[in-house]
């Protein structure tokens, strides 16, 4: 065939290939009535506070999924009606206090100050929305101004994310335009959120909910491990030996690929676990000597929790490069979440873009709850008010170690407590489902409400509890705590 030929040929083939494919899209045969005439129930004309506690779980069980538990632990989680001061009311007529701010976030408890209050629903009626893109209001001008003033250093460029996996997200994405690198280094005992990459930034079980898919995250041994420890005499020298370890690992990934080393201050679900001492001046001058940004995420521990106003305040002289909060930036009254970056980050994307954004990143309303929330946690002196509870959180901790015979140790810091549990024999007794389930129990019979997750019992109230309620809290738990003993074969 002559080459005309062959392109004539091949021509009409493709055409006719095109036109004449011999395949037909498969037709639909579930047909789904989907522009039914529009209309609701008559329940949702009924006030708010009307529903039933039937007509409540009615629609629970229909309608509502849960996130990281099984889907039939909702038929068990109490319908709460209210809240005041440290306690929560449920519609059965029971008052709990709640002995860990919920999710580690209810800082405020549950009487927001009317600063807080007032200036959010003004926004709401002025101005509930305005693109971050789109137009500047004074609002985000003043938060970013009065973060900046909080932080210490050079940490002034601020995005307002709505929760505190986006805030991560958007430190990792920072992290590896700045760099122009990849991996990002985590601790094991580690929880930075529940999206795709802090999911896999994470180290606690829920990694394994779909994280792993992610490449580039490196997990790293914390420098205090729960169930053995670090060669060495003294905790100077464990300290030593973790930091040689992280660098070990830093020198065997390449320098060269990591973009960032990304932590919790003080790991927070996993066990209020603070470096030892020298820890992180010994990370922050890894990263200084390889080129790696130091990220502090604070989403559990930022805005007081501690007794400071950030967690990486307790590690004299060091300064991150990036720093996430959440949680306590709203006292958890409205989504919200900041990243906060120093300068010279900050320049860098002034001719480039971030390449990170959200409809709702610094939204008013939530910006003007956060800023009010901010002020009066300074202006009311909660970090003072920390430090006079002092005493009564150690001398609560201590008592309860001493009273049962579960627990193994515990740490403490600010508002901020965890208890590890142990088996007769020393072993961790993460498996008893059944032990905890009857602490869950009694925990609640003793009118507490609150997270835990075994081995672990968290201990963090909202931070305005009062002298009395604080006590009252450690002796509720430590009348649960006599169950767990049992529970675990103590007795
Ligand atoms: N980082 C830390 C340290 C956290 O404790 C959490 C939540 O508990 C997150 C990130 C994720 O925050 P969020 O649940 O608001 O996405």
């Amino acid at each position: 065939m002559s080459t005309a030929a062959v392109a004539h040929a091949i021509k009409n083939s493709a055409v006719r290939g095109a036109k004449h494919w011999p395949h037909k899209s498969p037709a639909l045969t579930k047909l789904v009535e989907n522009n039914a005439p529009l209309s609701i129930s008559p329940e949702h004309d009924l006030p708010m506070g009307c529903w039933s506690s039937q007509q409540i779980r009615d629609s629970v069980t229909d309608h509502t999924m849960v996130t990281w538990a099984p889907g039939k632990s909702r038929h068990n989680i109490p319908i709460i009606t209210h809240g005041e001061g440290v306690y929560l009311f449920d519609d059965q007529g029971n008052k709990f206090l709640d002995w860990t701010s919920q999710a580690v976030c209810s800082n405020l408890g549950y009487d927001l100050p009317d600063t807080v209050i007032d200036a959010t629903m003004k926004q709401m009626k002025e101005l509930p929305f305005v693109y971050s893109g789109l137009g500047i209001i004074e609002i985000r001008a003043r938060l970013a101004k009065l973060l900046a003033e909080i932080l210490p250093g050079d940490l002034d460029g601020f995005v307002f994310p709505s929760s505190g996996s986006e805030a991560n997200e958007v430190a990792i994405r920072m992290a590896r335009r700045y760099t122009g690198k990849n991996k990002i280094i985590n601790w094991y005992r580690s929880y930075h959120g529940g999206t795709a990459n802090t999911l896999q930034a994470t180290g606690d079980f829920r990694r394994n909910f779909g994280g792993e898919n992610i490449p580039n995250f490196i997990k790293a041994f914390n420098p205090y491990p729960l169930f053995w420890d670090y060669a060495g005499d003294t905790e100077e020298e464990r300290t030593q030996m973790a930091l040689n370890m992280l660098e070990e690992q830093v020198l065997s990934e390449g320098p060269h690929t990591i973009a960032l080393i990304q932590l919790e201050s003080i790991v927070g679900t996993g066990g209020a676990i603070v470096p030892p001492k020298g820890y992180m001046q010994g990370v922050r001058a890894i990263c200084d000597k390889y080129d790696i940004l130091l990220h502090m995420d604070e989403v559990m521990m930022g805005f007081g929790r501690t007794g400071k106003m950030f967690g990486f305040q307790h590690f004299d002289g060091v300064i991150p490069d990036i720093v996430t909060g959440a949680k306590g930036l709203s006292s958890a009254a409205i989504p919200i979440s900041m990243t906060a970056c120093r300068k010279h980050i900050m320049d860098a994307f002034e001719e480039e873009s971030l390449g990170w954004g959200s409809t709702y990143q610094a939204h008013p309303v939530a910006m003007t709850c956060a800023y009010e929330n901010v002020k009066h946690i300074i202006k009311s002196d909660i970090l003072g008010h920390i430090e006079s509870l002092q005493p009564i959180f150690q001398e609560g901790m201590k008592t309860l170690a001493e009273n049962h015979p579960s627990i193994k140790q515990y740490r403490q810091i600010g508002m901020f407590g965890c208890f590890d549990t142990h088996l007769p024999d020393g072993e961790n007794p993460q498996l008893q489902a059944e032990a905890f389930a009857a602490y869950g129990k009694a925990y609640k019979k003793n009118g507490l409400i609150g997270i835990f997750r075994a081995p672990q019992l968290h201990v963090a109230p909202p931070l305005m509890i009062s002298p009395e309620e604080l006590w009252d809290g450690f002796e509720r738990n430590d009348k649960a705590l006599y169950t767990l003993d049992e529970a675990l074969g103590f007795v």
